[in-house]
């Protein structure tokens, strides 16, 4: 019989539920991220424009949207592609973040600009080819921002959460863990959606768990059903690529959904949300602590 996962986990205790601990609920401007609301993160890959920027930070907040994603920075698959506008881009999102009230995800790629990316982002993101590198995570956890720590491609469950608490160990309790897809041998999507690793996690962890079915699948036709899929798996929230013009995109524009699919997806997204609320509210405080293992 297998171990039970507080041994798998044992690594990472301070991840896990613990009579404590049953719930970490991440607080940004008016939001908490782990609570009752569900929240959804959207914007563009890349921020490229003003107006790519401002159209999508509007559109996004009048389909329900909480916060605004957009890279400044960009790990990208070959280096010969944009690699992000900068600090110019992190100064638009700034422009962006007044003029909608949405708070600003965004990512961090490397030490050195820690301390720049915190002034303006609410959340810093963690991607997923950075998972492990632990000088920068280091980093970001001292920022004092909530840092979403995307799962590495090529990374376990139990890797992801030795992550975590590598944050949760350099003073910062406020970490969001992401699913955005895994490497497998199946190559018609762009990765595997791990959705057992949504449960699972909610199960053993009191992080909150987002999903971001845009990097699992690759491709825009599969992104509404993924985000059904992961609210009813017990997601905290989603991050998904939102364009105008997703054919003209700098950077993902294969699996960004342009506005009236956005729109179609949250609200197909709404019967799941509401039975997760349902649940959410009736649920025990200590919610599947007992079942864990
Ligand atoms: C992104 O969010 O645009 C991104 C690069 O994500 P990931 O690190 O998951 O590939
Ligand atoms: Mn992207």
């Amino acid at each position: 019989m297998r171990g039970s996962w507080q041994e798998q986990f044992a690594e990472s205790p301070g991840v896990l539920k613990s009579s404590d601990c049953a719930q970490t609920m991440v607080r940004i401007l008016d939001l908490e991220i782990g609570g009752g609301e569900f929240v959804t993160m959207a914007g563009p890959c890349s921020v490229e424009t003003e107006f790519q920027l401002m159209a999508t930070a509007h559109h996004v907040r009048r389909c329900g949207a909480r916060i605004l994603r957009g890279g400044a920075f960009k790990p990208r698959s070959s280096p010969y592609s944009f690699q992000g506008h900068g600090v110019e881009g992190l100064k638009m999102l700034a422009r962006a973040r007044k003029e909608s009230g949405l708070a600003i995800v965004t990512e961090v790629m490397s030490e050195c600009d820690v301390s720049l990316v915190a002034e303006y982002a609410d959340i810093l993101q963690i991607g997923t080819r950075n998972m492990e590198n632990y000088s920068l995570l280091e980093a970001a956890a001292r920022s004092g921002r909530p840092v979403l720590l995307k799962r590495g491609m090529m990374a376990t469950i139990a890797d992801l959460l030795r992550s975590a608490q590598l944050i949760l160990d350099n003073g910062n309790p406020n970490v969001i863990l992401c699913e955005r897809g895994i490497r497998t041998f199946e190559t018609a999507t762009r990765n595997t959606f791990d959705v057992t690793a949504i449960p699972l996690l909610k199960q053993v962890s009191h992080l909150p768990v987002i999903a971001d079915p845009s990097h699992a699948a690759g491709c825009r036709e599969l992104v509404p059903a993924l985000a059904r899929i992961a609210v009813a798996a017990g997601a905290d929230g989603l991050l998904i690529e939102v364009h105008p013009h997703p054919e003209k995109a700098w950077s993902d524009g294969d699996q960004s959904l342009d506005f009236a699919d956005f729109e179609g997806m949250m609200d197909s997204l709404d019967p799941y949300i509401a039975l997760r609320e349902a649940e959410v509210k009736d649920a025990p405080a200590t919610r599947s602590l007992e079942a864990v293992g």
